[in-house]
């Protein structure tokens, strides 16, 4: 579960084009970092694979499955969003629960899910709280949570970090790679951070201007950068 292969994707807004191509495959259970400049279409790539956009062309597949024309909720996929779209009048579990609650699944099965759910993210105590009486660290881990209960095929991150503390974005770096551990479950995980990137993905995919660059293992791209854009970009000496 959770393969996804992008087949020459296309996305243009009016006349201007965004995504001029892009083909991609991500084996189940992979770790992929999104990485590159602002502006460069990593958002639209992870909109256009969530189904939350629709593409100008190409095909999109989740486990050999033709998803193009589906809209998000069939794609058994889920995006994480930041901390701050968390509902502060609800307290923590029924934060977590509220996906489960909007597809009515039955009591008993919320529960048990959002119980697994916080157990693994360590909110055991927190779930009468309400969001304004957590710390963003444990803000975010609510909002990873809400992500969790739909035991999603994978999961795809939009730069969760980016209004976080550095202190803390190491923090959530270490656990978000725990988590990835624990579920084996795809993540996709956009960020502008080389840093992020390098410490955290089985496989970088540089992009540039709506297009790829590079696709390669953190040691791959340091060693061998496809060319000076990726080599600047990582760091790398070579
Ligand atoms: P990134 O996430 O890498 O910073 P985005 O995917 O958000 O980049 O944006 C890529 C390009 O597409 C940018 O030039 C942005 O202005 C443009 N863009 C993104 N969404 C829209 C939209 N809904 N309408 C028009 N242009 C958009
Ligand atoms: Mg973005």
């Amino acid at each position: 579960m959770g393969a996804i292969t992008l087949q020459n994707v296309r996305k243009s807004f009016g006349d201007v084009e965004v995504i001029p191509g892009v083909d991609l495959e991500i084996n189940e259970g992979e770790f992929v970092v999104f990485v590159g400049p602002s502006g460069c279409g990593k958002s639209t790539l992870l909109r256009l694979i969530a189904g939350l956009e629709d593409v100008t062309s190409g095909r999109i597949l989740i486990d050999g499955q033709d998803v193009t024309d589906a809209g998000p909720a069939k794609r058994g996929l889920a995006m994480v969003f930041q901390s701050y779209a968390l509902y502060p009048h609800m307290s923590v579990r029924k934060n977590i629960a509220f996906p489960l609650k909007m597809a009515k699944m039955p009591e008993a099965e919320q529960k048990a899910r959002v119980d697994r759910a916080a157990k693994i993210l360590n909110l055991d105590s927190y779930l009468d709280r309400r969001p304004g009486q957590l710390s963003g660290g444990q803000r975010q881990r609510v909002a990873i949570g809400r992500a969790i209960v739909r035991e999603p095929a994978a999961f795809l991150f939009d730069e969760p970090l980016s209004n976080l503390d550095a202190a803390l974005r190491v923090n959530m770096r270490v656990e978000i790679s725990d988590l990835h551990n624990k579920l084996k479950t795809t993540m996709i995980y956009v960020t502008h951070d080389q840093v992020e990137a390098m410490t955290m993905a089985d496989k970088i995919v540089v992009l540039r201007a709506g297009r790829i660059e590079q696709v390669g293992s953190p040691l791959d791209l340091y060693n061998s950068p496809a060319n000076r854009f990726v080599g600047g970009f990582i760091g790398s000496p070579n």
